[in-house]
């Protein structure tokens, strides 16, 4: 079974290719990439990919499935769902679960659910303490060898620096990533949206940026001190980055992620007590969206993901002091981090580098690629389509977005799954 993409422009961040050409897929492997493959067999189906982008599927180190305990909100097939129509082909989801995923029981049942029902791969991360609860570490030899591919306290910061350097000189011994969710509870206490001029006309309680940087540098010292990698999750504060510099210069071992909504969405968002705009670390400002777009550029901040955060009607469509804080993300992703390509920040490789090459690299995982005889993980993907996000496009059981309503450019026209071709244009 042969599958032949062809004229679209082939970017692989792997191998640093980009030109317009074909890629054939054969029985769910690559099986090349050439400025023109003709093929004289029948039986092959053929996609005009002309004025398209073809680049292997995301790798989205950062969301939350809500499975185990919350599916309501999403599960395992529903989240993977709206990762496949954005063309994520790779999940690694949060362990804030319902039981925390602290355990090889929790880590090996997300794993049998995602084979039984998922659309895409899905790694699941455990958590660094038991019930992330910031006083016991977990274990975290039993957790990998029940499958889990990195630990992290997501949702709560481990603030006990002791415990932290612990978990980071453990978690060295058996070759886990360890993703810090960096915000002091002390500081972020009772917060609701970022503190300044916004949150005191609306009267809500803010969360400063000393939140964020505070556990950014101690993270950063204890990454130096216990020569251990420390990923830093969601990054959203100007403050951070003369600190990251810092560290970069001095050789520390550190990765950091944004997401789309701390380079696109300001906390205007949240004027007129929008509780779909409620997320944590919450929208900042102008010139942090400035500050984080720099960072990118420099190679400071080297991780795009989305932190899709489903929440139900439940548990935003209540009072603003009382709502969950959190927004969806997978099928935004790539339309609302392909402005960074059309603003000139990043080249289409560089950002696929971001979403692709480094978080697999940090989740020490082979990426998606287009290497001969690699699987078949394939997104057609129109730059210059324009669509309107609406409930019915969302894939996800839980809907919400601040995006509701408003018009994204860039569109995922086809995965190519293995064998499996989706059309995501209906
Ligand atoms: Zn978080
Ligand atoms: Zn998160």
């Amino acid at each position: 079974m042969k599958i032949l993409l062809k004229k679209g422009r082939i970017l692989d961040p792997s191998s640093g290719l980009d030109f317009v050409g074909d890629l054939l897929i054969e029985d769910g492997n690559i099986r090349g990439v050439e400025r023109d493959i003709e093929l004289s067999e029948k039986n092959i189906t053929m996609l005009d990919c002309q004025g398209k982008l073809i680049f292997p599927g995301l790798v989205d180190m950062h969301v939350h499935l809500r499975e185990p305990g919350e599916e309501w909100k999403e599960d395992i097939e529903s989240g993977t769902r709206a990762a496949l129509y954005g063309g994520v082909l790779r999940v690694a989801c949060m362990p804030n679960t319902k039981p925390v995923n602290d355990s090889p029981e929790v880590t090996s049942y997300i794993l049998k659910r995602a084979k039984e029902k998922a659309w895409v791969t899905v790694y699941p991360i455990s958590a660094i303490t038991k019930g992330q609860e910031g006083k016991e570490l977990s274990e975290f030899g039993r957790l990998k060898k029940a499958g889990a591919i990195a630990v992290s306290d997501d949702g709560k910061w481990v603030a006990n620096s002791a415990l932290m350097k612990r978990a980071l000189l453990y978690a060295k011994n058996f070759d886990l990533p360890v993703i810090s969710h960096c915000e002091d509870p002390f500081l972020s206490f009772k917060g609701q949206i970022n503190e300044g001029k916004i949150s005191a006309k609306l009267g809500l309680k803010g969360i400063p940026s000393s939140a964020e940087t505070i556990a950014v540098i101690r993270d950063l010292l204890l990454a130096k001190e216990t020569e251990t990698s420390v990923h830093l999750a969601h990054l959203s504060v100007k403050e951070n980055i003369p600190f990251l510099k810092w560290a970069k210069e001095e050789g520390i071992p550190f990765t950091a992620e944004t997401c789309p909504h701390y380079f696109t969405l300001t906390e205007k968002e949240v004027e007129g007590y929008n509780t779909l705009a409620k997320v944590n670390p919450p929208l900042r400002t102008e010139e942090d969206i400035y500050a984080i777009k720099n960072a990118l550029k420099e190679g400071y901040i080297e991780v795009i993901a989305s932190d899709h955060a489903p929440h139900s009607p439940l548990e935003k469509e209540v009072e603003f002091e009382l709502a969950s804080f959190g927004m969806l993300g997978l099928q935004f992703l790539l339309p609302l981090s392909f402005n960074l390509v059309r603003e000139g920040v990043l080249s289409e490789l560089k950002l696929l580098e971001y979403m692709i090459t480094n978080p697999s690299k940090i989740l020490r995982v082979t990426p998606p690629s287009f290497k001969e005889g690699a699987l078949a993980e394939v997104i057609v993907f129109d730059p210059e389509e324009e669509w309107k996000v609406t409930e019915e496009i969302i894939q996800s059981k839980s809907k919400n977005t601040p995006l509701l309503g408003k018009t994204l450019k860039g569109k995922v026209k086809m995965i190519i799954l293995q064998k499996t071709i989706y059309r995501a244009d209906t």
